[in-house]
């Protein structure tokens, strides 16, 4: 049924573009929608060769604002929407790796979004499909209705989104909805290629294919890279009903929506295929990120400056005029960017061809990326290795500029003339603080009655 109601997209709207008081009345809702293990260029509208249309992901495209640098802090699930919904850096909030692998719940002293919203009259609550955003991962602060797979590795997301739609029937605005798609992540089983029986693939006993993702002895990449396509469809049709059901129930227009990826996907580019968490490389870091504003505000425009995932909890409170998060490390999408931003690996698993020692989160992958330039930093039992890319020339950080080991962090030669900062210091500093917190260093023991849920899903060999 379609409901007619007074417009608020414009009042908002210009808010937003003027980022200032006084709040709207009434305020809109707001819609985070998160496609786990989305690839930056596995959207239509970012990479017009994506082997994957996304038809409804695109709308949100031409309603709203397309950032083409957004970054993830973090390329694994729980520390990265912890500094989605806390608006920290990873060393802030604390959550160094998933919860599961010795990392910690993010402390209730945190403020997320949901509890700001929560506080300002909203009515909250998050539809996740992933055994990884379970509530004991203390995401769930602020969210009246905290509805997770529980007990079970994964959800599909068509049933996650038909609750989240029910959940909407039910709930006057203004509404704060988390629904999150879990379907790119591995393993890609579920999905079957339509010439899965008729085609040869090449197979061998053995290969650099996460095990977790492994279909028998097949080490065709087209093979994987052909079910992810089809996974990221799967997605973006669920994406597509919860669209249409904000349309059809006149809620569309004014609601702020955003969607955007905790982190990427590795396919064939490094050492490890079909597999994040472990590195920390273009594939893995850049997300889509897209903002519908109310109304129709800024509709088809393209950003192209340095943002973060950090950058959404500040952008919806300044929208809202609701008070800032403390602490925050994020800033305004549509405001400032930032001129450097660092990430990181959650850790690195033990895996015979992964270069990295320590193990666990000792053997983080740090790196530091300016809009020209890329520095790397691996753990690796030789020392320190330094990778430098040039960004313009080299975005996809295949051909590394500079490749040098050293035992000692102060041989590293400083940056040629004409970087305006230092990403050395950046991983530096980063380095010694997440060194300083729980779970650094973490031997990788699980719960034993999780351990089989965990090999599934490629968290354990
Ligand atoms: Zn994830």
């Amino acid at each position: 049924m379609l409901v007619l109601r007074p417009s608020i997209g414009r009042a908002v709207g210009l808010l937003l573009l003027a980022g200032c008081s006084p709040p709207p009345s009434p305020r809109p809702d707001v819609v985070l929608i998160t496609i786990d293990t989305l690839r930056y260029d596995h959207l239509s509208v970012n990479d017009p060769e994506s082997p994957a249309r996304t038809s409804s992901m695109d709308r949100l495209a031409r309603d709203g604002v397309r950032f083409t640098q957004a970054w993830s802090p973090i390329s694994v699930t729980g520390p990265a929407f912890a500094s989605l919904l806390t608006g920290q850096r990873v060393g802030r909030h604390g959550m160094l790796m998933n919860l599961f692998r010795g990392g910690q719940p993010l402390a209730d002293e945190h403020t997320t979004l949901a509890e700001r919203l929560q506080e300002a009259g909203y009515r909250t609550a998050a539809f996740v499909s992933g055994f990884t955003l379970r509530a004991a991962v203390g995401l769930d602060q602020g969210f009246e209705a905290y509805d997770a797979p529980e007990g079970q590795q994964r959800r599909w997301s068509d049933r996650t989104v038909e609750r989240a739609m029910a959940w909407l029937a039910e709930s006057e605005e203004p509404a704060f909805l988390w629904f999150h798609s879990y379907d790119p992540h591995g393993p890609l089983k579920r999905w079957t290629l339509p010439n899965e029986e008729t085609r040869e693939w090449a197979r061998a006993p053995t290969s650099t294919i996460s095990p977790h993702q492994r279909s028998e002895d097949i080490v065709d990449p087209d093979y994987y890279k052909a079910k992810y396509a089809l996974a990221v469809e799967f997605a973006d049709a669920q994406v597509g009903r919860l669209l249409s059901y904000l349309d059809d129930s006149g809620r569309y227009e004014d609601a702020l929506i955003i969607l955007t990826a905790d982190h990427g996907e590795g396919l064939d580019e490094r050492e490890i295929w079909f597999e994040h968490g472990s590195l920390a490389y273009e594939e893995e870091l850049h997300v889509p990120l897209l903002l519908k504003l109310p109304g129709t505000g800024r509709a088809g425009d393209v950003r192209e400056a340095m943002v973060s995932l950090m950058d959404i909890v500040p952008t919806v409170t300044k929208a809202l005029a609701l008070a800032p998060l403390p602490n925050i490390d994020g800033r305004h999408l549509l405001t400032q960017s930032h001129a450097q931003l660092d990430g990181e690996s959650s850790h690195c698993k033990p895996m015979e061809f992964l270069e990295c020692a320590p193990q666990g989160s000792g053997g983080k992958m740090l790196v530091s990326r300016t809009f020209a330039e890329t520095l790397l930093r691996k753990s690796t039992a030789r020392g320190a290795v330094y990778e430098r890319y040039d960004r313009r020339a080299d975005p996809r950080e295949r051909s590394p500029e500079l490749v040098e080991v050293h035992s000692a962090e102060a041989q590293v030669p400083p940056l040629g003339p004409g970087s305006l900062i230092d990403p050395l210091e950046s991983l530096r500093q980063e380095r010694t603080r997440i060194s300083e917190l729980p779970g650094w260093e973490a031997d990788d023991e699980a719960d034993p009655a999780e351990i089989e849920k965990l090999k599934a899903l490629g968290y354990l060999q």
